[in-house]
């Protein structure tokens, strides 16, 4: 078996996405010592009986101590918290990584928090579902989905072997790396992530106060669309708090011009403007056969698939080729 990437990793916030970490970087050899700091009693319980940490504990100093990679797993407005809890333990040359939903916020609290002995590589798994908690991970959920990392505006050797290190990590997971600058991150990320959550909770909450339609009909015809929004607005109210108050600047940009094309649609729509909802539906349409394109079409996890277009309902190999 090839050495490991890291051989001691500390994950501290053990959720679904720190337990994915940890179980893809086992089931990959990526890792072979794992300590975990987690603050929920209730999750360091779950983590003990799952048995797939060497360590368990409530202290972050204690989980960083003599780790080669450090991996804040935590919701985002908690990252400062944390990383000024496991400082004064952190091995000099030990590589420090997040997984949060939002980097400019994080890597300006991590920085802050961290001393300069470490590496500080930002980073974003494109991978989740709506669930929390250690038994929500599971190893395949970063097969084939992108990880961005924000690596900061350093050229010295040392740093850019760390970041190269840390990819060659997200790789031996499964996934794939992309380098980006963290402002532009949550630029992207507030259009493809941030704001559809947005409209999610909006349209669920604003079905469940709607007069004259009844719960029992919103439940029973959901598969008209709203089903799928349900999914996205059952995500977890914490992560999603802070994600909106740590990239309130990108958010409020894409929200206001959402506002705008909504406000067109709702103009065509009353003047019967059938040829512009068409050809806006047209468009959109053709990214959502770019995205099944890129294999990213799917919630569920990637199980190794390729990048080939998939057919669905409807479509000819002729029309997908398109
Ligand atoms: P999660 O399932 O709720 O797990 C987070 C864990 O961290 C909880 O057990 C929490 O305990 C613990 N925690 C909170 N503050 C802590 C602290 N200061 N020190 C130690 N532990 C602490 O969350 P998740 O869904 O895995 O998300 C974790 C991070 O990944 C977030 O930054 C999120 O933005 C990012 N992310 C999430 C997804 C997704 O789909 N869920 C996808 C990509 C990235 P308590 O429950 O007691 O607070």
């Amino acid at each position: 078996m090839s050495s490991p990437v890291y051989p001691k990793m500390a994950v501290i916030g053990c959720g679904l996405i720190g337990a994915s970490v940890i179980l893809a970087a086992r089931a990959s050899g990526a890792v072979t010592h794992v300590a975990v700091a987690d603050a929920s009693p209730a999750a360091r319980e779950r983590v003990t009986a799952l048995g797939f940490a060497d360590l368990v504990t409530a202290d972050p100093a204690e989980a960083v101590k003599d780790a080669d990679l450090v991996v804040f797993a935590v919701p985002v407005m908690a990252m400062g918290e944390a990383a000024r809890a496991a400082a004064p333990a952190l091995k000099t040359g030990a590589t420090v990584t997040d997984v949060g939903s939002v980097k400019a916020a994080v890597a300006e609290a991590l920085i802050e928090a961290l001393p300069k002995s470490c590496f500080v590589i930002p980073g974003h798994p494109i991978a989740g579902t709506e669930q929390s908690g250690p038994d929500a991970g599971f190893a395949e959920l970063f097969q084939n989905r992108w990880v961005i990392l924000t690596p900061q505006a350093r050229d010295d050797e040392p740093y850019l072997d760390a970041v190269q290190r840390l990819r060659d990590f997200w790789t031996a997971l499964g996934a794939q790396v992309e380098l980006m600058d963290d402002k532009h991150h949550d630029l992207v990320l507030a259009v493809t992530s941030h704001l559809p959550h947005l409209i999610a909770y909006t349209i669920v909450g604003a079905a469940a106060d709607l007069e004259g339609v009844t719960r029992g009909e919103v439940m029973k015809y959901s598969a008209g669309g709203f089903r799928d929004f349900t999914r996205i607005a059952a995500s977890d109210p914490t992560m999603w708090r802070d994600v909106f108050l740590s990239n309130k600047d990108a958010v409020l940009e894409i929200l206001g011009r959402f506002t705008e094309d909504l406000q067109a649609m709702s103009r065509a729509i009353r003047w019967g403007e059938g040829d512009k909802l068409y050809e806006h539906f047209s468009r959109t349409r053709e990214i959502r056969r770019g995205i099944i394109a890129a294999g990213q079409e799917s919630p569920e996890p990637n199980f190794g698939r390729d990048h080939r277009p998939v057919l669905e309902a409807g479509d000819t190999p002729d029309t997908k080729a398109q």
